[in-house]
């Protein structure tokens, strides 16, 4: 263990199971030293999430359905009562109606559009704003994307609309709080087998498809992802905010399917 997050102490949302991006990076952070809170979505994750904070050494957990904004007061105000102040947030939280993560985009309703925006990208813009005023010493907000914002992933839909909006909320996020000395970044990361990805069509092909086509013939683990995590919630990043930084083992850099990459 190395001291880099000694003394430091934040929320953890979005853990499922010990699939999930968050659990990768909560390992890191723990490792590393970090004091950790955890918030889950309902009952049937509490059972699942208690454990694995204990794991990391943590019993602090408590419920936060982010589409609920007195859920959301709630939970700052519970996190408030023990902890004055945090230095940092994980928001790896996003959902669609997975049967509009198949087909044609526009067959996407206007109520799962706003539904997926709402609990995909408003719940970060949400978090920030309750999370800034407990960092007044500055602090660092993170949150997860996807390529399928900036190019057409087959089956990705609303959801890549959804990430694109989450990428830009992350700048306007950044100029809004940097003068406060909150920094706010988003990992994009590879296609990884996790509870939510098992909603989009024809995942399987996606991941073969990476793993072929990146420059490193791989795809990335939580573990990959926790170290980059660890890196932007850490004072090693301390000079970086607004950035989408992709953890995909180069994926997004090729434009061409490789030569050596055999058929799917
Ligand atoms: P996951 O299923 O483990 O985590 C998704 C989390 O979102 C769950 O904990 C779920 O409870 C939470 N959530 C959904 N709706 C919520 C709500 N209303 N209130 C509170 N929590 C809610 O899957 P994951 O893949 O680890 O997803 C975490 C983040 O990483 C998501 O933003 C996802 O889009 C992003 N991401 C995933 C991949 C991948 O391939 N798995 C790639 C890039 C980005």
């Amino acid at each position: 263990m190395t001291g880099l997050m000694a003394g430091k102490r934040g929320l953890i949302m979005g853990l499922a199971n010990n699939k999930s991006l968050a659990w990768g990076i909560a390992k890191q952070l723990a490792e590393h030293g970090a004091e950790l809170a955890f918030s889950y979505q309902g009952d049937a994750l509490k059972k699942r999430v208690e454990p694995l904070a204990a794991e990391l050494g943590s019993g602090f957990t408590f419920d936060c359905d982010v589409s609920d904004m007195d859920a959301l007061d709630a939970a700052f105000d519970k996190l408030k009562e023990r902890w004055e102040t945090i230095d940092f947030v994980v928001h790896a939280i996003g959902f669609s109606d997975k049967t509009q993560l198949r087909g044609k985009f526009y067959d996407t309703t206007l109520d799962n559009f706003l539904m997926t925006m709402n609990i995909s990208v408003y719940s970060l813009v949400a978090v920030a704003s309750r999370a800034q005023a407990m960092m007044p010493n500055g602090g660092s907000i993170l949150t997860l994307t996807y390529y399928g914002a900036e190019k057409v992933v087959p089956h990705y839909n609303v959801m890549g609309v959804a990430k694109a909006a989450l990428e830009t909320s992350v700048k306007y996020l950044a100029n809004d709080l940097g003068p406060q000395g909150i920094r706010i970044n988003a990992i994009s990361a590879g296609p990884i087998k996790t509870l939510a990805a098992s909603g989009i069509g024809d995942f399987n092909y996606i991941l073969k498809w990476n793993q072929y086509n990146s420059p490193l013939r791989r795809n990335v683990t939580i573990e990959d992802v926790g170290g980059s995590g660890l890196y932007f919630l850490s004072d090693l990043s301390s000079g970086v905010t607004g950035e989408t930084h992709h953890v995909d083992a180069g994926y997004h850099t090729v434009g061409m399917k490789q030569e050596d990459a055999p058929d799917i």
